[in-house]
């Protein structure tokens, strides 16, 4: 028999299972994102109560099962995050922030510092509902980026080297560009560049402030580094870009 593995985990996602089980899609700082199972959880009496809701910072002792799937042991509570779930914008960002979490880290590479910011993140959301929005999910964005060893290059023109005139921005150059290089590029304008270069520094409890024009252009960014770097689409926060 292997070891039970223990870990911090953060339930990304419950799915019912059966008559009284629930699938979990766990994210962990040693293990990434792995898959277990809660036997009995959707009983009355179930020895996990309901400490295994998404969002749910816990304590967990997990045995390593035949198959893909992980069996919960057993649960300690260290965060519910509970007030998430008070108002529909938070409930909404936080699950907007897992399944970007999820798509980007899939596997069990371990990313403790991704652990963290998804840690902080679903505090900060906690702790001050009015930061849900575009800005904070997409300054958290950008930290994920960073994680993920694809954050865009926003020093310099990503094609030439120069490092005036940023006025474009493309994918496949990786970063942003100058005028004679933003054939393939579509405008990022001054307060969009700003928004990108402040959200990788600032605390996600302080995003930087943009118009909707300027934010479009900066999710516009981050979805496409995300789909030309990792082939993973995320999730728009704006809807359709400008
Ligand atoms: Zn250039």
């Amino acid at each position: 028999m292997p070891a039970p593995l223990k870990t911090e985990a953060i339930v990304l996602r419950s799915i019912r299972y059966g008559e009284a089980d629930r699938i979990l899609h766990l994210y962990t700082p040693q293990h990434g994102r792995i898959g277990a199972i809660a036997k009995g959880v959707r009983r009355a009496r179930s020895r996990f109560g309901a400490r295994l809701e998404p969002f749910f910072h816990v304590r967990s002792v997990l045995h390593d099962g035949r198959g893909d799937l992980f069996t919960v042991t057993s649960v300690d509570t260290v965060a519910t995050h509970a007030s998430l779930r008070d108002h529909a914008d938070t409930l909404d960002a936080a699950a907007r922030c897992c399944d970007a979490v999820t798509r980007l880290f899939e596997t069990s590479s371990p990313h403790p510092e991704v652990f963290t910011l998804l840690s902080n993140e679903l505090a900060v959301l906690s702790s001050t509902p009015s930061l849900a929005g575009p800005a904070n999910g997409l300054a958290f964005r950008m930290k994920l980026l960073l994680a993920a060893g694809i954050l865009p290059q926003l020093g310099a023109c990503a094609s030439c080297g120069e490092p005036e005139h940023l006025q474009g921005f493309s994918a496949a150059a990786g970063g942003v560009v100058c005028g004679s290089c933003e054939a393939a590029a579509f405008p990022l304008d001054e307060e969009a560049y700003r928004f990108l270069v402040s959200a990788v520094g600032q605390p996600l409890a302080r995003p930087p402030e943009a118009s909707e024009r300027s934010l479009r252009q900066a999710e516009r960014a981050i979805v496409e580094t995300a789909e030309h770097h990792a082939n993973v689409r995320l999730r728009p926060l704006l809807g359709r870009h400008a």
